[in-house]
């Protein structure tokens, strides 16, 4: 027993005094928000560092999403997942679009491509796949499905800040990737998000949606939002930027001891990661089967009576959420896939302070000892 709770996750702060001439800065120059500076500079840099073109940032991936939707002009219905975080869904239900869900690929974890096209009808106009724990969708496939019925895609990329797909960015496909910056990811400015644009004009579109949808002083061209930055989170997000590197190379060791010590016991099936793709190792899920000796909930109150957070992540499914009940396709018999995998799905502490010693102990735990 430790007397310390270990967490499933926690974000990477880098040191204090880092950040303090970011905020003297904003307090000099006095510009709070609205594409202040550091806002511009964090939009340069990320893309950069994406390797990507156009980036809009935002108070956070939730409102990104919703405002992804509205600059595609989406109506009607809409193909996701529902093996993953509800704000998947609910920026479908936040545009007044119905959710349609498919089931997923029982070795990615994502939307089944095979299963797209049964779901289309004359009211489908888009599809909002997961890259669920930042392991790619079948990009290829998915797109060829699109062309074919006209149809638009965006990503819900919000685990998978920095993948890189057959080299390039995994941001690059689809009509629009959004990326979360939330506390818990592996790149966070405290709450925030962003839209990755194929072009410009793209990128100005969704920077006035998030902005009200003013056009110039005098003019307002479309009933946007605020889903504007404030300087302080994206100057938060141009020290993060520094570390990033070092900070996912960290949790790559973590997820690196899991695999070599959990390999071998019974019952317990790893995920693997693309190997197409590099992962950035924003989670750890194990699947308990049935070979294993508890439950996957046992092994859920085991960990947590030891001082030690897991977490059924994503369960419940977001079909199975009592808001999305009355949806026909939410029927657990149209999903046994995503439905089996959220009874299974157990994510392991994963971040960058983790010690090994802590890690050996949820290791031990999960092993029996
Ligand atoms: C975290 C998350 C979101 C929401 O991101 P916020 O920045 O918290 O709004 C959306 N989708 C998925 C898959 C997520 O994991």
């Amino acid at each position: 027993m430790t007397n310390k709770t270990i967490p499933v996750t926690q974000p990477f702060l880098p040191e204090l005094s880092e950040f303090v001439p970011y905020l003297e800065q904003i307090w000099d120059n006095r510009w709070l928000t609205n594409n202040g500076p550091f806002h511009q500079e964090l939009e340069a840099k990320l893309a950069e560092y994406l390797g990507v073109e156009h980036v809009s940032l935002f108070n956070n991936a939730t409102i990104a999403l919703i405002t992804a939707l509205q600059a595609m002009r989406i109506h009607g219905e809409v193909i996701t997942t529902p093996y993953s975080f509800v704000a998947t869904s609910h920026s479908i239900m936040w545009n007044g679009l119905e959710p349609v869900f498919v089931d997923i690929d029982p070795t990615t974890f994502n939307i089944d491509p095979a299963k797209i096209e049964a779901a289309i009808t004359p009211r489908t106009t888009a599809i909002m796949p997961v890259h669920c724990y930042s392991n790619p969708c079948d990009v290829e496939a998915i797109q060829k499905i699109a062309d074919n019925y006209g149809l638009k895609v965006i990503y819900d990329a919000a685990h998978a800040f920095g993948v890189k797909y057959k080299g390039e960015s995994l941001l690059k496909w689809g009509d629009l990737s959004i990326l979360s910056f939330h506390a818990t990811k592996v790149f966070n400015t405290f709450e925030g998000g962003a839209i990755i644009s194929p072009d410009a004009k793209t990128k100005q579109r969704i920077d006035r949606l998030k902005n009200f949808g003013i056009a110039d002083e005098l003019t307002v061209t479309a009933p946007g939002i605020n889903g504007k930055m404030s300087e302080i989170n994206a100057a938060f997000g141009l020290v993060q930027l520094k570390h990033i590197d070092d900070a996912m190379a960290q949790r790559q060791a973590v997820d690196s001891r899991y695999r070599r010590e959990l390999a071998e016991v019974t019952g317990i099936t790893l995920y693997q990661h693309d190997i197409n793709a590099n992962s950035n190792f924003s989670y750890f899920p194990i699947l308990v089967e049935a070979e294993y000796p508890l439950s996957r909930d046992e092994l859920y109150e085991k960990l947590k009576a030891n001082g030690i957070l897991s977490r059924r992540y994503f369960y419940p499914i977001i079909s199975n959420m009592p808001m999305y009940r009355g949806v026909a396709s939410a029927d657990t018999a149209h999903l046994p896939l995503a439905n089996a995998l959220a009874e299974k799905v157990l994510c392991l502490p994963i971040f960058n302070e983790l010690t090994v010693e802590q890690q050996q102990q949820v290791i031990a735990l999960i092993k029996g000892n």
